[in-house]
């Protein structure tokens, strides 16, 4: 198999692309290291079936492979939210030349959608069938609206030109490679507390999320493409915490006498989100595996270390 993976240098992509190499398949990597790293990607290089490429995929290429896994998007809202419009962009055309790229050489297309298409729930916890609660002028706009019209146009280009699709909403995940700075809420209270800081709750720390471990999201995204449903399908951990209690879980393996400080919840934040899976159960025989308590632990020696060779 020739695959292609987009942002395949940045945390997702790069475990995916040690996913794939691992079974001895083709590799090209695409990124413009916005958020990716070439460390994070660095054991393949020289490898003879992989390949690396600096592009940014709001520029059409061609390529001949037989798999496009999409992943290329910031992530985080600190980074997706720097040039909101270069986000939009990324999001819009980006999913556009490669779904282009696709139809042109029959190639599969998985996209790396989000729980963010939901928006700011009402219905508790998300079915695939639910439509969202999202706002199209706020901060969160860019990223979320951008991958609800990623999604609509891969279904357009499975009706129209019977392109092969595949729609993964993913949830909240964590895991080593994750940028000491990105800005989400497990790497931040890990290196606040690392670095003897107080950890940062906004608002409350009555909202909740739910986290899914990096090696379990890898396997759902295998077995996505690998397998006939086209999706949309929510891959995530179900168990949801509190961020205060993800704050505390942080806090008593690393340094239980931090303290934790307020600061104001950013515009549109999501009160709850939750991943119903029912859907993924059935169709991929995917449940994630690593509860959070484990997937703690090598997360936090990761940025232990990672902190260590930047100090
Ligand atoms: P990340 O920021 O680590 O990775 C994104 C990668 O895409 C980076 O390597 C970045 O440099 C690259 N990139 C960004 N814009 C690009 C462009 N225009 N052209 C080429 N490359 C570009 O984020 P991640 O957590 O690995 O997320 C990967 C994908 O999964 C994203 O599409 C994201 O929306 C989706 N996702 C992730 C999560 C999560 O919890 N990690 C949740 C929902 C959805
Ligand atoms: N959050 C927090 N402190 C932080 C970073 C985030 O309390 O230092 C909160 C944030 O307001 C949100 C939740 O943690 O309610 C998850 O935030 P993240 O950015 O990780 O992901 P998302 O909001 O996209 O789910």
């Amino acid at each position: 198999m020739r695959n292609l993976i987009t942002g395949g240098a940045g945390f997702l992509g790069s475990h995916l692309v040690d996913r794939l190499m691992q079974k001895d398949e083709e590799v090209i990597c695409l990124d413009n290291y916005f958020t990716g790293r070439k460390s994070n990607i660095s054991e393949w290089i020289g490898h003879p079936k992989f390949e690396l490429i600096r592009h940014d995929v709001t520029e059409p290429i061609k390529l001949e492979v037989d798999r496009i896994w999409h992943l290329a998007c910031p992530a985080s809202p600190i980074h997706y939210q720097f040039n909101p419009i270069k986000t939009a962009k990324t999001s819009f055309l980006g999913t556009y030349n490669m779904l282009g790229l696709a139809r042109r050489v029959g190639a599969r297309f998985l996209l790396a959608s989000t729980s963010e298409v939901y928006g700011d729930p009402e219905v508790h916890p998300q079915p695939e069938s639910y439509r969202g609660c999202v706002n199209t002028i706020g901060i969160r706009s860019c990223y979320d609206e951008g991958k609800r019209i990623a999604e609509t146009l891969c279904f357009d280009y499975e009706r129209m030109h019977g392109s092969e699709v595949r729609v993964m909403r993913i949830f909240n995940t964590y895991g080593p490679r994750m940028l000491p700075n990105d800005g989400r809420v497990v790497s931040n209270f890990i290196v606040q507390a690392l670095q003897g800081k107080s950890l940062t709750l906004y608002g409350d720390g009555n909202q909740t999320r739910s986290f899914c471990y990096v090696d379990d999201l890898i396997e759902g995204m295998v077995r996505l493409m690998n397998g006939n449903t086209t999706g949309p399908i929510n891959i995530g951990n179900p168990n949801a915490y509190t961020i205060r209690q993800l704050a505390e879980l942080v806090r008593d393996r690393i340094n239980p006498k931090l303290e934790m400080i307020s600061k104001p919840l950013p515009q549109d934040d999501p009160l709850q989100r939750q991943p119903m899976i029912d859907l993924a159960k059935q169709e991929l025989g995917w449940e994630p595996k690593v509860s959070l308590e484990e997937g703690l632990q090598p997360t936090i020696e990761w940025f232990r270390e990672t902190l260590k060779k930047h100090s």
